[in-house]
């Protein structure tokens, strides 16, 4: 009887009441749900911003090579891609940010470059 008393002031001193870790958990779960979306946002937004640039420079790399050859590069796009690396007018093959795969399309003597993941960017701008 008396041994069991001491154990549980024991525990109460040392560890945390239940209501202080449901508080505790409470807070975190908050803070969790308060900036997860808020950081996921931003890495979406810099992936975005990523394959924008990355799409910008193949476009101006297909200008380009156009200038010069006066037709655009033949094949996939990883083959297009490496054609214009190997004329110098990009210094590597670009990667998408999320993962994706770039895509040129050549409709009418116009090119268009896209990704898998994000579609033609920028989306709206001219
Ligand atoms: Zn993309």
């Amino acid at each position: 009887m008396k041994g069991v008393q001491r154990a549980a002031t024991r525990t109460g001193e040392a560890g945390f009441t239940l209501m202080e870790l449901v508080v505790a958990v409470f807070i975190v779960a908050v803070m969790a749900a308060v900036v997860t979306p808020h950081l996921l946002g931003i890495g979406q937004n810099a992936e975005s911003n990523a394959c924008e640039q990355n799409q910008r420079m193949i476009r101006a790399a297909l200008s380009e090579y156009y200038l010069i050859y006066h037709n655009y590069p033949q094949g996939t796009a990883d083959e297009q891609l490496k054609t214009l690396k190997d004329a110098k007018l990009i210094e590597s093959i670009p990667e998408e940010p999320s993962g994706g795969h770039y895509q040129i399309t050549e409709t009418d003597g116009e090119v268009e470059v896209s990704c898998d993941v994000h579609g033609e960017l920028p989306k709206s701008k001219s």
